[in-house]
């Protein structure tokens, strides 16, 4: 996988997670700063899953850049709360990517939920915009549980509240080396090297076939 894809974050804890499992896979990805894209540029995110905010990221950028831009649209979801925060993860809270407000709102929610009532379940949704019109896309999920109170400063978002089924110790404990092999971005990274080898293959023949 040599092709070079804008990825359309400017979320500091995802750009580290993604360059490393891009990284570990063989992807070349470059930041929207190095594709020239204005620093205060911003896609509204008001699509209603995971997978249209996505799509409209990478879709936007992509028009922008005139690159293969690749961008992730994630969240967390409890069971016991109807899936939310969901797609509005990152503004739970009421200000727009402030963690603590948002986990501690979730905490507050949850105050005496026990067992199955704190299972949740992150999922990320990426997509792959090409400027000919190709869209690829893929998604990964981790499931665990809700802890009663945060532990730990790594990761970003959600992760000192949130125990991947397995481990006894949150994300914001456990830190990259781990999280970045099992958790839902990873998962949906992986996924996404298998749709695009697939997809550059039916691509080749469709193209060599009307030649
Ligand atoms: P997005 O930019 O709309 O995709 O926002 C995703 C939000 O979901 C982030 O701001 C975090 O609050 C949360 N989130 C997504 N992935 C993770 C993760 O891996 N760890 C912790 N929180 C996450």
């Amino acid at each position: 996988m040599s092709e070079t894809f804008v990825l359309a974050t400017h979320n500091p804890g995802k750009l580290r997670e993604f360059d490393k499992i891009a990284k570990r896979l063989g992807f070349i990805v470059i930041t929207r700063d190095e594709a020239g894209v204005p620093h205060d540029f911003d896609v509204v995110e008001d699509g209603t899953t995971f997978e249209e905010n996505s799509y409209k990221k990478a879709h936007e950028i992509m028009l922008m850049t005139g690159m293969p831009t690749m961008a992730d649209d994630s969240g967390l979801s409890v069971d016991s709360l109807d899936g939310a925060p969901g797609v509005y993860s990152a503004r739970f809270g009421g200000v727009d990517g402030d963690s603590k407000r948002n986990y501690e709102k979730l905490l507050s929610l949850m105050e005496g939920m026990e067992g199955d009532e704190r299972r949740a379940h992150f999922t990320t949704v990426i997509t792959v915009c090409y400027p000919d019109g190709r869209t690829v896309t893929a998604s990964g999920q981790c499931f665990g549980h809700i802890a009663c109170e945060p532990l730990g400063d790594k990761g970003f978002g959600y992760d000192p509240v949130f125990i991947p089924d397995g481990y006894d110790e949150t994300f914001g404990v456990m830190g990259p080396e781990v999280k970045n092999r099992i958790s839902h971005r990873a998962k949906a990274m992986e996924q996404l090297e298998k749709h695009l080898e697939e997809e550059s293959k039916s691509w080749n023949s469709l193209n060599s076939n009307t030649l």
